[in-house]
């Protein structure tokens, strides 16, 4: 590939921005400023004391409006990301036994850590092909569903209720957001535990949790708090920080900052439904160009199931998506490359919040003229 001559894109096709990463992804310049602008006074200094405080208060209370909590509701943070939460979950929240919808790298990797939990039972496991998701199934031997808001690794986006004849407190559901939080609807009635990594779509750094906790997980962690843990993982001791305003261990401050900022700007533009409908429009732009061409289409077959915050592109055989990456990282364009294990022909394109229509529009256009010139396989 290396050997092959470059292919130019030119500067007016060029999106604004070349990151279209699925995580990390994309984090706005203005974020990174205000952070500098406030470094001196915030970098480096305590969590336990009211300059962090008020910032950690703030996040909490802008991801409350953002979400439309309840009042009743708690934000809880944490140190981790969200593989760490799962085995805060399996230890602090399931009782006895999960179900877990299996369907991409992400959801499967939770099913398989509470599976390997020695004090938990094996969990039930609904699996069902790439491309697609299973529904959960109401079941009286289960206390809690989990669900996953969009399957970054597929582009399956899933909408969010609890399993028809559930009854609420029973079997709780606590739903993976890591890459829909803040660009996907959803309603606090339907759900118990929403968390997230801050890194996709709240276009911010990894390394931190945050779950927004409904009374009725709030009570089962209290109930289950005899049993041993891990203190770093230890659910209570995170809601007892939070409600402090902090976290158990150090955070980093700079990702809490850039969570706060994208926060902030998605509260002050609308809130949930500006970002749904901005992240609306950037997929229809990308999946009605994908069936209007020769040479790509999208992996989800059914509509309703396509990702609006992260598409799966599949690409004609005869052209390698693997080489369209590439030719799109030399022109400055990173991380279109499909998610490794799923093994397919295709690009993968963020679509977060903070990545504007008209850049995904200029990528599409970007993509065309490579493949236009990208010369045949075994041409010299
Ligand atoms: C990226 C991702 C994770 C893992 O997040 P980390 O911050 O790396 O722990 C979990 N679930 C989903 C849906 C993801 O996209």
């Amino acid at each position: 590939m290396n050997s092959k001559p470059l292919i130019k894109l030119p500067s007016h096709l060029l999106p604004s921005d070349g990151r279209f990463g699925s995580g990390p992804s994309r984090v706005r310049e203005e974020s990174v400023r205000a952070l500098a602008e406030v470094a001196s006074g915030y970098l480096g200094t305590s969590h336990r004391r009211t300059g962090v405080r008020s910032i950690v208060s703030r996040l909490q209370e802008g991801t409350a409006e953002l979400f439309g909590l309840p009042d009743d509701w708690e934000v809880v943070l944490g140190n981790g990301g969200a593989t760490t939460l799962w085995d805060v979950l399996s230890f602090c929240l399931i009782r006895r036994r999960s179900q877990h919808l299996s369907f991409g790298e992400f959801s499967s990797k939770f099913a398989k850590a509470v599976t390997a939990a020695p004090h938990l039972e094996k969990p039930q496991i609904i699996e069902s092909p790439f491309g697609t998701h299973p529904l959960p199934e109401a079941s009286g031997e289960v206390d809690v569903y989990a669900l996953t808001h969009n399957e970054t690794s597929t582009g399956v986006q899933m909408s969010l209720s609890r399993p028809e004849g559930a009854p609420s407190a029973e079997g709780l559901v606590v739903v993976d957001a890591t890459s829909g939080a803040g660009g996907l609807p959803w309603s606090s009635e339907e759900v118990d535990v929403y968390y997230y990594s801050p890194q996709k779509c709240l276009a911010s750094d990894g390394g931190f949790w945050v779950a927004c906790c409904s009374p009725s997980a709030l009570e089962r962690v209290e109930k289950l708090q005899d049993r041993w843990r891990p203190a770093s993982l230890d659910l209570r001791l995170a809601i007892a920080n939070s409600g402090k305003n902090q976290t158990y261990n150090t955070p980093a401050l700079a990702t809490i900052y850039l969570t706060l900022q994208t926060v902030e700007w998605m509260n002050s533009n609308g809130g949930l439904a500006w970002t749904v409908e901005r992240c609306e429009r950037s997929a229809k732009v990308i999946y009605d160009w994908a069936e209007s061409s020769e040479y790509a289409q999208p992996f989800v077959v059914e509509p309703l199931q396509r990702s609006r915050t992260v598409a799966t592109i599949d690409i004609s055989e005869e052209i390698p998506a693997l080489e369209i990456s590439a030719r799109l990282r030399e022109n400055g364009i990173v991380d279109t490359e499909s998610y490794r294990a799923l093994g397919r022909n295709q690009l993968r394109i963020a679509l977060f919040p903070v990545i504007p229509p008209e850049d995904v529009a200029a990528l599409c256009a970007c993509v065309d003229y490579l493949v236009e010139r990208i010369p045949p396989e075994g041409s010299p």
